[in-house]
Formats: structure tokens, sequence, C-alpha cells
């Protein structure tokens, strides 16, 4: 088991999508966002259990419990984490997912 920190240098080179070359980024930890309710799942969702017009029968997939309830959600402990890199050249930024899992992440100076 990993005890360390990954260690993320501040910049990296790495190819920008706006220049379409390989330019200089500021790395920064993306804050995740909470899902919002207005998605079209949701919608769908809601308008099958929260109705009650049709109160028997087979609703489909929305007649399962939550999600959490038969699945094995969050059993992994640690999370892929997202970083927002910002172009030195053009200012403009991307997301992009580290692709790896840590517990533990910190942003250095010192180019590892
Ligand atoms: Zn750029």
């Amino acid at each position: 088991m990993r005890k360390y920190k990954l260690k993320i240098p501040k910049t990296r080179r790495t190819f920008c999508k706006f220049c379409k070359t390989q330019t200089t980024h500021a790395v920064a930890l993306a804050k995740k966002k909470e899902r919002g309710t207005l998605r079209i799942g949701s919608i769908a969702r809601l308008s099958k259990r929260g109705s009650a017009k049709t109160g028997f029968g087979n609703h489909g997939k929305f007649s399962r419990k939550a999600l959490s309830a038969w699945k094995r959600m969050g059993a992994k402990t640690s999370k892929k984490s997202d970083f927002r890199l910002k172009c030195s050249v053009c200012n403009k930024t991307q997301v992009r997912s580290s692709g790896k899992r840590t517990k533990k992440l910190s942003i250095e100076d010192k180019a590892v």
C-alpha cells in the first residue's frame, strides 16, 4: 500500500488543444461538481416514480431501489482527481483526469 502523497508538479509541458502544440501549463485541482437533479434521466425517473397515476405494474429500471441499496457503492476509498490545465500561451483552461487513484495528492513547485 502506498503511504506517500502523490506529488504533482505545478507546471507541466503538455499538448494544448487550442494552440495545437505542446506548451507549458499551470496545474491546479479541478473542483468536483455535485450532480444536478434536472437531467434527462432524473426527470424521467421523477415522472415515472413520483406520479400517482401508475400505482401498479413494473416500471422497468425505475422500479429499483436506490443504487446504493443493492450495488457496491463506495467500495473504493481512493479517488481519481481531475486537473485544470491552464495554457501559458493562450490562457485557456482544459480539464483532464489524472487517470490514477490516490488518497492523498499535493501540487508542488518542484518538477518531479
Ligand atoms: Zn494554448
